[in-house]
C-alpha cells in the first residue's frame, strides 16, 4: 500500500516537473523504460508464468476431489448465477450513474474533436480487433461459441493462453479422475497437489517482489499520464471511479454481511494484497495466482470451492468491466448528442453483461468488444477515441472490482457448500 501510494505521487510530481522540458521529459522515458518497466514486468510475469499450471493441476484436483459430480452441477449453477446477477447489478450502477449526472451534455467540442483525433489511431487499432470476436453467419457464430469452450487443440488454446478452454479440460480431466481405480486416481492426485503447491510457492516468491514492482508500476503510470486529460474527462472519471467504490465498499460487504457470516471490513483488509495486485497489473488474469493464494491462506476459502470458482470468476465475471462499458456507452451517446431510449439502455446492459463474460482478464481486453456494444446502439463506435487518454487508470479500478467480485463469490460459495 505504501509503494501504491509512494509510486503515484513521485510519478505525478515527476509528470508535472518535465512538463514542457523534452530533454527532461526523454530522461523520464528511457528511466521508466529501462528500470521502472523490467521490475514491474518481473513481478508481472512470474505470476503470468504460473497461471496455467496452476488453473489446470489446482481446478482437476478440485473437481476430483469433490468425488460426486453432480456436486460440481450444484456449485456450477450457483456461481454462474451469482456472477451474471452481479454483473447486471454494476451495468446498472454505470448507466444510472451516467444518466443522473449526465457529464457528457454539452461537452466541448473542440476538446472532442481533440480528442477524438489525438486518440483517432489506437481506437482505429482497436477496432480492428473487433473482426477477430464477431463471427457473421449462423454456422461461424455456433462454430465460434465451441471453439470458445472446446477447442479442437487443447495446446493452440492453451499458447493463446485461453483460458475457458483450459478450464473445460480441466473439468474434464477431474471429471474422468472420480471414474479410474483407486490407486491410479490417488497417484494422479497426489501429482497434481504437488503441483499446486509449487505454484502456490512461485507467487510467494513473486510476492516478495510486490512492493517494488507495486512501485514501479503506477510510477510508469503516473509519469506519464496526460493530466490535463483528466480536467477535461474530470467528472466522467470521476463517476466511474464512485461507480466502482459503491460496488467495492457497500455492495460487496452488503453481499458478504448477507450471504455469509464474514465481517466485511475484516475480510475486505485480508484481501487487500489482492486489490493492490489487480491495480497494479490491469489483469484478472495476472492476479489469478495471488487471488488463489490469498484466498485459501488470510480468507479461509476451501481449495476446493477457491480452485473452481476463481479462475472461472477471472475469465466470466467482470462487474467492473460492465459498469465501465455502460458507463461509457451513455457518455459518448452524450457527448455525441444521441438519445438512448430506456428499451436501449436496457439493451446495453444485456449486452454489456454478455460482452464482460466474453472479455479476456487481460489490460484494456473490453475495448474491442466495447466498440462493437456502441455499434449496437447506434452509437459511432470511434467515439471510444475520447475516453483513451484515461483508460488506464480505469482500467485498473475495474480490474479490481472484477477480482474482487470473484473472491465475494468463492466466500458465498464456500459458505453455502459446506460440505464440499
Ligand atoms: N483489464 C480487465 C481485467 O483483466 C479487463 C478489461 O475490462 O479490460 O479484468
Amino acid at each position: 500500500m505504501i509503494a501504491l501510494v509512494a509510486g503515484a505521487i513521485i510519478g505525478i510530481i515527476a509528470n508535472i516537473t518535465v512538463a514542457g522540458n523534452e530533454v527532461a521529459k526523454e530522461f523520464l522515458n528511457s528511466l521508466i523504460n529501462t528500470v521502472a518497466h523490467p521490475v514491474g514486468q518481473i513481478f508481472l510475469r512470474m505470476l503470468f508464468i504460473v497461471v496455467v499450471p496452476l488453473v489446470f493441476a489446482s481446478l482437476a484436483s478440485g473437481v476430483a476431489g469433490l468425488g460426486d459430480l453432480s456436486k460440481l452441477g450444484k456449485i456450477g449453477g450457483r456461481t454462474l448465477l451469482f456472477f451474471l446477477t452481479t454483473s447486471t447489478f454494476a451495468a446498472i450502477v454505470g448507466i444510472t450513474l451516467l444518466e443522473v449526472v449526465r457529464p457528457g451534455d454539452g461537452f466541448d467540442p473542440a476538446a472532442r474533436e481533440m480528442l477524438m483525433k489525438s486518440y483517432a489511431s489506437q481506437a482505429t487499432e482497436i477496432q480492428s480487433k473487433t473482426g477477430d470476436v464477431v463471427a457473421t453467419g449462423t454456422l461461424a457464430v455456433v462454430n465460434q461459441i465451441l471453439d470458445m469452450f472446446i477447442p479442437r487443440n487443447i495446446t493452440k488454446a492453451i499458447t493463446e493462453m485461453q483460458m475457458i478452454p483450459l478450464i473445460v479440460f480441466s473439468l474434464l480431466l477431474g471429471a474422468a479422475l472420480t471414474k479410474i481405480a483407486g490407486d491410479k486416481r490417488d497417484a494422479m492426485l497426489k501429482w497434481l497437489d504437488a503441483w499446486t503447491e509449487s505454484m502456490i510457492t512461485i507467487v510467494g516468491f513473486a510476492m516478495k517482489l510486490a512492493p517494488y514492482a507495486v512501485f514501479c508500476l503506477i510510477f510508469g503510470v503516473t509519469a506519464r499520464f496526460g493530466l490535463d486529460l483528466l480536467q477535461k474527462l474530470g467528472i466522467f472519471v470521476f463517476l466511474i471511479l464512485f461507480g466502482y467504490a459503491t460496488v467495492l465498499f457497500i455492495f460487496y460487504p452488503f453481499l458478504l454481511k448477507i450471504l455469509t457470516k464474514r465481517n466485511p471490513i475484516e475480510f475486505m483488509r485480508n484481501a487487500s494484497p489482492i486489490m493492490i495486485t489487480a491495480f497494479s497489473l490491469s489483469s484478472s488474469n495476472g492476479t489469478l495466482p495471488t487471488t488463489i493464494r490469498v484466498s485459501e491462506t488470510a480468507l479461509g476459502i476451501r481449495p476446493k470451492i477457491a480452485s473452481f470458482v476463481l479462475p472461472l470468476g477471472a475469465t466470466m465475471n467482470m462487474n467492473g468491466t460492465a459498469l465501465f462499458e455502460g458507463a461509457v456507452v451513455l457518455f459518448i451517446a452524450q457527448v455525441f448528442g444521441i438519445e438512448l431510449s430506456i428499451m436501449q439502455q436496457i439493451l446495453v446492459v444485456a449486452l454489456c453483461v454478455i460482452s464482460a463474460v466474453g472479455v479476456a482478464g487481460i489490460p484494456g481486453a473490453s475495448l474491442p468488444l466495447l466498440m462493437i456494444v456502441m455499434a449496437q446502439v447506434g452509437v459511432p463506435p470511434d467515439g471510444l477515441a475520447i475516453i483513451l487518454g484515461v483508460d488506464r487508470i480505469l482500467d485498473m479500478g475495474r480490474t479490481v472490482i472484477n477480482v474482487m467480485g470473484d473472491v465475494v463469490c468463492a466466500a458465498y460459495i464456500n459458505e453455502v457448500e459446506e460440505k464440499v
